[in-house]
């Protein structure tokens, strides 16, 4: 039977489980599945909508910059540039890209070579344009004394006499860069011969007066002089500035070779590298070390496409190491009259920081664009990597090929914050469900663990009662029958066999009380007639009877009530039955003990009626539990009981709005007490 209420239960457990539990789980993987394909769907319409602005956009932008480059180019190639004269060709070109600040760097090219900006030193300057200037009688003067010194220098050894031929031509009426160049000759003459002080004096001079002037090889003095100098930290710190700045019109070789000497004099950052990356100045691309950079990557990289018509311009577009430059170039109407030339090619590299930072936005407003625009390095995928967004990549093809447009919806934090808290609202909703279904679970397996349980004590008090009734009787009826045979028995004797058959006649009485009344309990039939009365008239006869059975085994009841108690409401059958299984149990658990006591006293509008016994006592741990139907502590399992009679006492005091309370030490005794409200 119980083996078939087991599997009963275990079935209970799974139909919930296949009913409510299953059908559950797979409503809810079907739901997130449908939200997800939601998401996704408008995801891809919301992409494809993206793609169409960035390539709107694109469009935009390839129209603007060609038109802009055109004008640009159009504007240089109309200016008169001589090559022989660097620092007036970059006026010139620094003029034209104030007004179009699309042009990062021009560059000049012949026959393939980069001719500006300069890369290379040119051979020697020419001594004649120096005297072009000149009058004839001071050019030839000049003349015979500068060679005279040369000569005198170089060839004959004599630096004393050279130094001497210098100085005149120093002190002719002459211009700046003769002066200068007499000047310098001398210096380096006094510094052979050794007279430091006379030498220095020199270059001083040179520097003062000549700072910007050039020598044959195109090193302004400032620089020359001021080396040889030995200058102070912050004299270098200033030279280093005026070369990166574009001070003199050097060539990309000169200026690595002194920003090699001035490295240590730069500020924190530039001492690694002789010409910074750009992206670290200011302005990178119109940077004067930039456009070096940018000359020898054109010159690495650059293949003139097709054959090109004066004032027709031309798009190229090449990548070096990190850095990407789109140009626009034309061909310059040759000077040189037909037949001599090789073709010269005037252009510039687009402006990368302003192209992005001021034509994609006018763009990208011009074309009423709302999405956010990002230009990245084309194949550039850490960040969608990293955090999958809603974002769509539009390559740029005529311009800047290198980049591509990234396109995010400007709302886009609306829409994925909507979208996630639909997600959270639905895992919330998820995991509640689950826990409910988990709670569900547990709540079934403990009712239907304790439902078990309670189960096999009941049918271990059915055969316990059955068993404990047998006793009474077989003695009723051994003692009945003795009397009934009539045998001659001593008077004594025959007393004795009446005391047994009412003795235990009166506790089958007592145990089929309290399994009736048990049984009504379960019911949900028992009643208890409550009266206002005195329960110390109440409890005093109780006591009275029960008194003959202690005496006749050997206790000593001391029982005391309390004058002028208050009159409670009290069902006396209840009551009486309350303390007749308390003392029962004082009896029952006494041990060696004969003392039992009942005391009745008034206490705060409450009436107590406690019953004490000096016995064996509770344990701390159980004390609690002895009030639940059927339980015995472990160590009186042996001993005869059912785990009733305080289950029946406590609800005799719970249906006089009473409480029952113990108070018990082991080795020392319980104290049981009954605590009545007083009628009002
Ligand atoms: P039982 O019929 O087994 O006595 P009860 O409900 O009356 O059932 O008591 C429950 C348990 O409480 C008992 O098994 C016993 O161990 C403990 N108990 C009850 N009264 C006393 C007492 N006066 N002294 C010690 N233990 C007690």
């Amino acid at each position: 039977m119980a083996a078939l209420r087991h599997i009963l239960y275990r079935r209970a457990i799974l139909v919930y489980v296949l009913t409510i539990v299953a059908p559950t789980l797979v409503l809810l993987y079907l739901g997130l599945k449908s939200l997800q394909r939601q998401h996704d769907a408008i995801d891809a319409l919301l992409v494809s909508n993206l793609r169409l602005s960035g390539e709107k956009l694109a469009g935009e932008l390839q129209q603007q910059t060609g038109q802009l480059a055109g004008r640009c180019l159009r504007e240089a190639a109309a200016l008169e540039l001589d090559l022989e004269h660097p620092r007036q060709v970059r006026a010139q070109l620094d003029g034209v890209r104030e007004r179009h600040p699309i042009a990062g760097c021009f560059f000049l090219l012949e026959g393939g070579a980069v001719r500006y900006p300069l890369l290379r030193t040119p051979v020697r300057r020419q001594f004649e344009a120096y005297l072009a200037s000149e009058t004839p009688a001071n050019r030839q003067k000049y003349a015979a004394l500068f060679r005279d010194g040369e000569n005198l220098e170089l060839r004959v050894g004599a630096p004393e006499q050279a130094v001497a031929a210098y100085r005149r031509g120093y002190e002719l009426a002459i211009s700046a860069p003769l002066k200068a160049l007499a000047l310098s000759r001398m210096a380096r003459c006094l510094k052979k011969l050794n007279q430091a002080k006379a030498a220095e004096r020199a270059y001083r001079t040179l520097l003062e007066r000549y700072a910007d002037e050039c020598d044959l090889a195109g090193r302004p003095y400032a620089l020359t002089a001021g080396l040889e100098l030995v200058p102070t930290p912050a004299r270098r710190a200033q030279l280093y500035r005026d070369l990166v700045r574009g001070r003199w019109e050097l060539s990309a070789e000169q200026v690595d070779y002194y920003a090699s000497i001035l490295r240590d004099a730069a500020p924190a950052g530039d001492a690694t590298a002789p010409l910074p990356r750009p992206g670290q100045g200011r302005d990178p691309e119109a940077d004067y070390l930039a456009c070096f950079q940018f000359a020898r990557a054109l010159e690495n990289a650059f293949r003139h496409q097709g054959p090109l018509r004066p004032g027709q311009v031309q798009a190229y577009a090449f990548t070096e190491g990190d850095a990407g430059y789109q140009l626009y170039y034309t061909l310059l109407p040759s000077r040189q009259g037909a037949g001599s030339k090789r073709d010269t090619l005037l252009g510039f590299s687009v402006r990368l920081k302003w192209w992005k930072e001021q034509l994609l936005p006018e763009c990208r407003t011009r074309s009423g664009i709302k999405d956010e625009v990002r230009p990245v390095w084309k194949g550039w995928e850490a960040a969608a990597a990293r955090q999958p967004v809603l974002e769509a990549r539009v390559g740029l093809q005529g311009v800047l090929p290198f980049l591509e447009l990234a396109v995010r919806p400007a709302s886009g934090t609306v829409w994925a914050g909507r979208a996630r808290r639909d997600l959270l609202i639905y895992s919330g909703a998820t995991l509640l469900i689950l826990g409910l279904l988990v709670m569900g679970v547990l709540l079934l397996t403990r009712d239907v663990s304790r439902e078990m349980r309670l189960n096999q004590l009941r049918a271990d008090f059915v055969s316990r009662v059955s068993h404990e009734l047998k006793t009474p009787l077989t003695l009723i009826r051994l003692y009945g029958e003795t009397l009934l045979e009539g045998g001659s028995f001593p008077e004594e004797e025959r007393r004795g066999f009446y005391q047994i058959i009412t003795r235990e006649s009166e506790r089958l009485t007592h145990l089929i009380d309290k399994v009736l009344t048990f049984a009504r309990i379960e019911r949900g039939q028992k009643q208890y007639q409550l009266r206002e009365g005195d329960l110390g008239a109440a409890v005093a006869c109780t006591v009275e009877v029960y008194a003959q059975y202690l005496q006749r085994r050997g206790f000593t009841l001391s029982a005391n009530s309390a004058a002028g108690l208050p009159p409670v409401r009290f069902d006396p059958d209840g009551v009486s039955q309350a303390l007749l299984n308390l003392l029962d149990n004082a009896v029952k658990y006494s041990g060696e003990s004969r003392l039992v006591g009942v005391h009745l006293r008034a206490e705060n509008s409450k009436v107590i009626l406690e019953v004490e016994d000096h016995g064996a006592g509770i344990a701390p741990s159980e004390q609690e539990k002895i009030f639940q139907q059927f339980y015995r502590v472990p160590a009186d399992e042996t001993r005869g009981g059912y785990g009733l009679g305080l289950f029946l006492v406590r609800h005799v005091m719970e249906a006089h709005g009473g409480s029952v309370e113990v108070d018990s030490e082991c080795g020392r005794g319980s104290r049981f007490r009954l605590v009545f409200p007083a009628a009002a």
